[in-house]
């Protein structure tokens, strides 16, 4: 017997693990998982290419951003004006300009629209800073995922290494510190934990770990491995 739809979301700040654990809890559950911070990014690099940098211009402009999401090879990938910049709004850079457009009201409005839209008929793992506050309030299983600054700078650190992005520790810890303070403290949809969210904390965790202990507290709610 197939299942019922279900959703699961898991908010926290940058470089908790979201979306590596998000990714792998989405296939052991056979849901989709959906990034929604690559959709934040994208509107960033949009208003970044159009020159568009105060908040009145972002707010008017966020209508004119033709933003796409795909799924290939069970990869997310971001379109804007059809080109595909899954690559690049991986940078710092896109990163810090994610989080101003964030604040924007505007902006949230349209993206959470697309958000619940891509919920609807399907069993999902959507990651954020505001699923389980806004997006996604009746999410069947709501996780808080976070982790030391300092750990999360780390890991942060050694994955723009990898890409050869060449940025010191101390310069990526403090963009994480300041990213954290812009979204904690935004009018619109701070982040923060939901009332019904479980906190856990992937410091001292391995991927699996995180991830089984997600996958169980799903179970316990009557979601099924596939
Ligand atoms: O998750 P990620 O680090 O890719 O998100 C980039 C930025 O997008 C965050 O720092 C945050 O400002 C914004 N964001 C948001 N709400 C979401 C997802 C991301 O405000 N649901």
């Amino acid at each position: 017997m197939t299942q019922k739809p279900f959703s699961i979301a898991i908010d926290g700040p940058a470089g908790a693990g979201k979306s590596t654990v998000a990714k792998a809890v989405a296939e052991a559950l056979g849901a989709v998982y959906l990034d929604t911070g690559a959709m934040y990014r994208t509107v960033g690099l949009f208003m970044h290419e159009k020159g568009f940098d105060s908040i009145a211009d972002i707010a008017d402009s966020v209508g004119e951003a033709n933003i796409g999401v795909e799924f290939m090879e069970g990869r997310q990938h971001m379109f804007l004006d059809g080109a595909d910049v899954t690559e690049a709004i991986r940078s710092p850079e896109a990163s810090m300009l994610a989080s101003k457009v964030g604040g924007v009201a505007q902006v949230r409005t349209r993206l959470v629209e697309l958000q619940r839209e891509f919920a609807q008929g399907h069993s999902v793992v959507m990651d954020g800073r505001d699923i389980g506050t806004d997006v996604l309030p009746n999410a069947t299983l709501k996780i808080f995922l976070t982790a030391s600054c300092e750990v999360r700078a780390e890991r942060r650190f050694q994955e723009l290494a990898q890409k050869g992005v060449e940025e010191s520790y101390d310069q990526v810890l403090r963009e994480i510190i300041q990213r954290d303070y812009n979204d904690m403290h935004r009018e619109v949809s701070p982040m923060r934990q939901a009332e019904d969210a479980i906190y856990v904390d992937t410091s001292l965790l391995t991927v699996q770990d995180a991830v089984n202990r997600i996958v169980e507290e799903a179970e316990k709610r009557g979601v099924k491995r596939v």
